[in-house]
């Protein structure tokens, strides 16, 4: 009988406590509601603001200043003030060959000529992303063909070569055209002057980024214009560019700009106008 009579009054105790929370739920809804009404009054209030022109007007930070340089009609420019002259026609200070010594190419007529045999020139200073100027001439009346026909080469980085051969009326394989990302990206036209006149490059790069264990985040991407054509149009570099073999790519810093000697027997090219811009 007495477990009955406790039975009972805990029964009664745990209705009443329903009835509590019940009543409480009912509190807390009614309390809910005018937050409700409320809140729909606000997303009602709370159209986005009209939108005026100052709101979309970005005063800072403030381009610097460049002067830029002068266009000749073959599209040869002069350096803007901004940027590192690395050829202006008197000689190879900025330039070393592969051991550091001087660069021994052939400096004559505002212009240097590669000496073959001489090896590869590099830039002393190295370099991340930029834009590069350079001009380049087969000689009139060049002899051989294909790839060994005025061939020499732009290295990025000293590792991605953006090809310069004679590609006027003379077959070779596509991605091994001037302006070729070679044996990768084959430039999109063949705007190449025939020999005796001068090519002008514009090359517009961004350098592959590395995480410190090595692995590639960003790949390098290059656009190029040739005299006034776009051939490279932001390609992307899928890593170094050998002769024989496939690119891949190896963890790097700055480095820089490297010009070919090419070991193939005909007449050497010429470089004038060389500047660049770090951005
Ligand atoms: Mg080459």
């Amino acid at each position: 009988m007495l477990e009955s009579t406790h039975h009972r009054k805990q029964t009664k105790s745990t209705i009443l406590k329903i009835k509590i929370m019940k009543s409480q739920l009912q509190i807390i809804l009614v309390s809910l509601l005018p937050l409700g009404v409320f809140n729909l009054c606000a997303q009602v209030n709370d159209k986005p603001m009209k939108m005026q022109s100052a709101m979309t007007e970005l005063w800072e930070p403030v381009p610097e200043i460049v002067t830029p340089g002068q266009a000749d009609i073959t599209g040869s420019t002069t350096a803007p003030s901004d940027a590192i002259v690395l050829f202006d026609g008197k000689n190879l200070a900025a330039w070393e060959n592969k051991d550091g010594k001087a660069a021994e190419w052939t400096v004559h007529d505002d212009v240097f000529t590669v000496n073959k045999g001489k090896g590869d020139i590099f830039t002393k200073q190295s370099f991340e992303d930029f834009q590069l100027h350079i001009e380049w001439s087969v000689p009139e009346g060049v002899t051989g063909e294909g790839q060994r026909r005025g061939n020499s080469g732009i290295f990025l980085q000293n590792v991605y070569e953006v090809q310069v051969v004679d590609s006027y009326e003379n077959l070779t394989y596509v991605n091994g055209q001037a302006g070729s990302v070679y044996k990768q990206s084959p430039p999109l036209k063949n705007a190449m002057r025939p020999p005796g006149g001068w090519n002008v490059f514009d090359i517009i790069y961004t350098a592959p980024r590395f995480k410190e264990n090595g692995t590639l985040i960003l790949p390098a991407y290059v656009t190029v214009i040739h005299n006034g054509v776009v051939i490279q149009n932001h390609t992307q570099i899928t890593g170094h560019t050998p002769n024989t073999g496939l690119p891949k790519y190896k963890p790097h810093g700055p480095g820089p700009i490297r010009l070919q000697d090419h070991n193939d027997p005909s007449e050497a090219i010429s470089f004038r106008n060389i500047w660049i811009r770090e951005m």
